[in-house]
Parts: C-alpha cells; structure tokens; sequence
C-alpha cells in the first residue's frame, strides 16, 4: 500500500503513521526526520537543510524530491510506503507523480487529516512539554513564532495539494480533531474501502482481458430472433422444393413437346423418302433413302429445334400441372 499524509503541522501526521506501520506493515517515510538526520550528521543535504528549517522555511524542491527517490528505491520500500511531509508543494508532487509513473508504481490514496487551526499551538506545545519531560532535546522549529510561519507556509504552498489529489480522486479527508484512536479506526475504514474497491476493479479488468484474450464472442441468439430465423429458412427451403418441382414439370412438358414435333417430321421424312424413290428414276434405292434419311435428320433437328422454343414457351407459362402443385401446397 502507498499512502500520502497531509496536514498541518500538528494535526497528527507523525502518530497516525506510526500506527499504518505496525498495522499494515509498511514504512513511514518522513522528509521532516530524513532532513533531522542530514542536518545531526552534517551532510551536504544537511548543511544546506539546517537554516531553512530552523527558521520554518521549505528546503529547496529538487533537495527532497531526489531524497525521496532515492528512498523508495530501497528495499524495505518495496512492500509500501506512507509519505509523511512529502509532498509539500505542487511541483513535488507533481515530480513525486512522474516518479511513480516512471516505476509503474501505483499511489492507494492521500490521507488529509484536517483540523481547526486554533487547536494546532495547543498540540504543539503539549508535544513539547511531553518531550522535555522525556528529557529529549526540543525541535528548533517548535516555537510558537516559527510554528505560525510553518502554518503560513502550509496554507500557500501545501494546501493547493487537496485540489492535486482530489482532482485524481486519490484524497480522502479525515476530521483530525477526533480522539487519535478515533483517527485510526476512521483511517482504517476508508482505507478497507479504498482496498475493496480496488480489488472490484481489477477483477472486472480481468475479465475484461480474459473475454478480449478469448476472441470475439458469438452473441447467443434470443429466442425471438431464433423464432425469426427457423421461420425464414422454412420460407426459403419451401421456395427452392416449389422451384424444383416446376422446373421438372417444364422438363418434362418440354421433352413431350419435343417427341411430338419430331414424331411429326419423321414421319414428314418418311413420306418423301417414297415420293423421291418414285420420282428418282435411275438413282439407287439406296441414295434414295439416305437422301431422304438425310432430309429426315435435318427435319428431325428443325422439328428438335421447334420442340425447345415449344418447351421455353411452356417454361414460361406454367403448365397446369405446375398450376396444381402449387395449388397443392
Ligand atoms: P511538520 O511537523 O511541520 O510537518 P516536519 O517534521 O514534517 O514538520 O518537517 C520539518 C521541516 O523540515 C519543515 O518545516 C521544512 O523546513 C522541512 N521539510 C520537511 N519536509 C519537507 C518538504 N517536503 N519540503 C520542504 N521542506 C521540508
């Protein structure tokens, strides 16, 4: 899980993520103490940190921002994160943004823990006291002058944030003026929300990639555009058995009317071949007959001829006997 905590200092960013730890078992990562521990051992970061925060300033974008990176890349990072303290500007967050992106890391949410600001010199100066009491050494910033200048600082620079993140519906707000129990189980509910609704999410891109990943589904037919299909192939399977049927009765008519006209001319045929014999004095009977036999092949081929155009003719007006077939059905 990766969390932001924003707020005010004072509204309690310190305690609510000690508690993310130990429930969630994450890091807290905290410019504000990485900046201590530069300025105790006296890096270059340290040294250049040391006055600005003394004096309740912002250490320079670039400084914490390449901290930051660094940070993450290590590998108690790896399970989670809660920032506390980063980012404290837009162009921080905006980096922080490009940082995430750039390793595929996703952010879970920003906790802003909102409180009145009247109430926040009083926590202040308790953590004070509690510290002294403690016997450990005061923070230089925790005046009741800086502190003002670091609210200042919070409302100019840290404050347009909740616009960054609710505008990526990351942000979530909690009053921060309830209990610190109370702070953490209402942490804890919105944060078991966010999860599951996350969880919905990627079960539902999931199936969405398993489908895709499948091919491209064949829409089960309704039932009423089943009904509509069997109706029109019964339809067409009717029209080609009635095209059938009458295209054997056209055959057939043709075939008859092509016996008749050639019965005809054979027998046309015949009759010459005996005028010829008859007339053909001289000329053997045999020449005789295959002239006539040759006339009656011609006549046969005409009469054949005659017996197609008959038959187109019937083709085209249905024989009766079509007529009852498909009266019949
Ligand atoms: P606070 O209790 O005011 O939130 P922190 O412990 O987070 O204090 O930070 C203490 C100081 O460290 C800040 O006042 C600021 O000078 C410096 N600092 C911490 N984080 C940042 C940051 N992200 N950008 C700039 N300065 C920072």
């Amino acid at each position: 899980m990766r969390l932001i905590l924003l707020g005010p200092p004072g509204a309690g960013k310190g305690t609510q993520a000690q508690r993310l730890v130990q429930n969630h078992g994450i890091v807290q990562l905290s410019t504000g103490d990485m900046l201590r521990a530069a300025v105790a051992a006296q890096t270059p970061t340290g040294l250049i940190a040391k006055d600005i925060m003394a004096s309740g300033g912002l250490v320079p974008d670039e400084v914490v921002v390449s901290i930051i990176a660094d940070r993450i890349e290590q590998g108690d990072a790896r399970n989670g994160f809660i920032l506390d303290g980063f980012p404290r500007t837009v162009p921080q967050a905006e980096a922080l943004d490009a940082l995430l992106k750039k390793k595929k890391l996703k952010l879970d949410a920003v906790i802003e823990l909102r409180v009145n600001e009247s109430a926040l010199l009083a926590r202040v100066e308790k953590r004070v006291a509690e510290m002294l009491e403690r016997g450990e050494s005061v923070r230089a910033d925790d005046t009741p002058e800086v502190l003002s200048k670091r609210l200042s600082n919070y409302r100019a620079q840290t404050e347009p944030l909740v616009h960054h993140y609710s505008d990526k519906r990351k942000l979530i707000t909690i009053d921060g003026m309830m209990p610190i129990e109370g702070v953490t189980a209402e942490i804890e509910r919105v944060l078991a929300a966010v999860t599951k609704a996350d969880e919905t999410t990627q079960a539902a891109k999931h199936k969405v990639a398993t489908k895709r990943a499948a091919g491209p589904s064949k829409r089960a037919a309704s039932p009423s555009k089943a009904r509509k299909a069997a109706k029109g192939a019964k339809k067409a399977a009717k029209g080609t058995a009635k095209k059938a049927k009458s295209k054997r009765v056209v055959k057939k008519a043709a075939k008859k009317a092509t016996k008749k006209v050639a019965k005809k001319a054979v027998k046309k045929g015949t009759k010459k071949v005996s005028k010829s014999s008859s007339v053909t004095r001289g000329a053997s009977r045999k020449k005789a007959v295959k002239a006539a036999g040759n006339r009656t092949g011609r006549a046969v081929k005409a009469a054949a001829g005659r017996g197609r155009k008959a038959a187109k003719k019937v083709a085209k007006r249905p024989s009766k006997a079509a007529k009852r077939l498909t009266k019949r059905r």
